[in-house]
């Protein structure tokens, strides 16, 4: 049996309950359009275990967009199939406590994006998948992972319309970065396609099960790619408060804008957060609340 074997429904419920408080503390992001719209107390937490359990509740079958919960699945997807050489030869491995569309940031690293947990470095590596428009590359990526993992991410068109009605001011001025280091050929297409895969939707079960492929000796995935993109989950995951949240929650995770959240619990689990409000840095209150809950009372944090 794994840690997760200890939790109840009761206790996972209360916690629910508990975090749909502190959701309303938040904020909707307001840049998309769509996800200002979404309903403020929704919450949904999914686990699953690598002896074949899953724990759920809350809104168990809502669909989310992965928007920056993405990246980590996009470097191991380019890991698996480009090899570690090609993927670290375009983007660093180094946190950085600059915004994730920062500019100065990719101006100081001249071009070379710092780590690929920031916006720079997934567009860098948006360019890598394999096909000639963003559709077809975002394809790629999300039938890989649904054949991997078993779960059933689907591009959310809706939320792709949302985010092309913006002007994009950011993205773009990091794509023609870009485009002057080489690290990318095309910035509309880069563009694209990293909008597509932000787009990527699926519930929270789907979520955690995609998360095994990060968590098992065993999944379809060398360990070697799994500790990597653990390592800069852990490093470099949660915006700027990546270091707070090492101390605090101990676990590899990924948050996204949209409010879903990403931990790898390695040999035990996946466990997938879903709550729209944000705190200050951009990462899910009522998520990180849950997360806290669970890593405490069932002791997952990675430094033991
Ligand atoms: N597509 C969003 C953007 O680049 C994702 C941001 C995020 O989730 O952090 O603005």
């Amino acid at each position: 049996p794994t840690r997760f074997a200890a939790l109840t429904q009761t206790q996972l419920e209360n916690w629910v309950g508990q975090a749909r408080v502190y959701a309303l503390t938040g904020r909707l992001p307001d840049y998309i359009p769509l996800l200002a719209q979404a309903e403020a107390q929704r919450v949904a937490v999914a686990i699953r275990s690598l002896d074949g359990h899953g724990y759920f509740a809350g809104e168990r079958d809502q669909p989310f967009a992965l928007m920056s919960v993405v990246k980590p699945l996009l470097l191991l997807f380019l890991l698996e199939t480009s090899g570690w050489d090609a993927v670290f030869d375009r983007v660093g491995i180094d946190p950085s406590e600059q915004s994730f569309h920062s500019l100065a940031q990719l101006n100081v690293d001249r071009g070379f994006p710092r780590n690929p947990m920031l916006n720079s470095g997934a567009i860098a590596l948006a360019a890598m998948l394999p096909g000639a428009k963003g559709a077809d590359r975002c394809e790629a990526l999300r039938v890989w992972l649904n054949q991997a993992s078993g779960s059933r991410f689907v591009l959310d068109q809706a939320m792709l319309a949302s985010v092309r009605s913006l002007r994009n001011e950011a993205n773009r001025a990091i794509a023609e970065v870009l485009l002057r280091a080489e690290s990318i050929d095309h910035v509309e297409t880069a563009l694209d396609t990293y909008n597509h895969i932000c787009c990527l939707s699926g519930t929270a079960a789907d979520l955690a099960q995609v998360g095994l492929l990060l968590a098992q000796p065993n999944a379809p995935t060398q360990p070697v790619h799994q500790r990597a993109v653990n390592a800069l989950m852990l490093t470099c995951g949660l915006y700027e408060a990546s270091g707070r949240f090492a101390v605090r929650i101990g676990l590899p995770t990924k948050s996204g804008v949209s409010g879903a959240l990403l931990s790898i619990v390695p040999g035990q689990g996946a466990i997938a957060c879903y709550s729209p409000t944000l705190d200050a840095t951009g990462n899910s209150i009522a998520g990180l609340f849950l997360l806290e809950q669970l890593t405490q009372t069932l002791n997952l944090s990675v430094f033991g």
